[in-house]
């Protein structure tokens, strides 16, 4: 586990197989998962933190949920849409504080990326997944424009200074950069037009 700050640390994306960057944070009943990864590897590394977990889910791509049957959490909190695939576990619709001896908030992420994203803020860090990311659409990597806006507004009420930013090799980002690169994409959108290409 690599450490941001005294209660919250991550677990490494992986590309064989592909598991995504796992959040923890340490409350003081509980072990915060955001996302659980898809490696056996990651699954044993969570299994051995010696508190009760409680994961979130940031979207249903399985590189960031197929190991969930393996880590015996006791609740996960996703979005109605990742309920869909998950088949259990409790919704969230709107914003939710928690208070495990440190603040959390889980909040809906409008993303491009995927339907149904969270995002987890603590400790002034803001667990964001892939919701920042763009999505393919016939063989191109474009945001749809609108969401793209929603996303921006989303990030910019966010008191977090550092964005935690899956499969990205820096992960933690400062919060100012993410959104200035995010505003460059957004600035290209031609008129009239839904989607914006990016290259990648
Ligand atoms: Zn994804």
């Amino acid at each position: 586990m690599i450490r941001l700050s005294e209660r919250v640390y991550y677990i490494k994306a992986v590309e064989e197989p592909l598991s995504a960057d796992v959040g923890v944070v340490f409350g003081d009943r509980a072990a915060w998962l955001y996302d659980v990864g898809n490696s056996p590897a990651v699954s044993a590394e969570l299994k051995g933190i010696g508190l009760p977990k409680i994961a979130v889910l940031s979207h249903f791509h399985p590189d960031h949920t197929g190991g969930l049957g393996d880590i015996a959490a006791e609740k996960v909190y996703l979005s109605a849409y990742t309920r869909k695939y998950i088949g259990f576990g409790d919704t969230v619709v709107e914003d939710v504080y928690i208070n495990d001896g440190i603040e959390l908030r889980i909040f809906p992420l409008p993303s491009s990326h995927s339907k149904g994203a969270l995002g987890l803020e603590t400790q002034g860090f803001a667990f964001l997944g892939d919701g920042i990311y763009s999505m393919q659409k016939g063989g191109r990597n474009v945001y749809n424009a609108t969401l793209l806006k929603d996303t921006l507004d989303c990030l910019k009420r966010l008191g977090a200074k550092t964005f935690l930013l899956s499969h990205d090799p820096q992960y933690a980002c400062p919060r100012d950069e993410v959104i200035a690169w995010l505003e460059e994409i957004c600035s290209r959108r031609r008129k009239e037009e839904a989607y914006i290409e990016i290259k990648e």
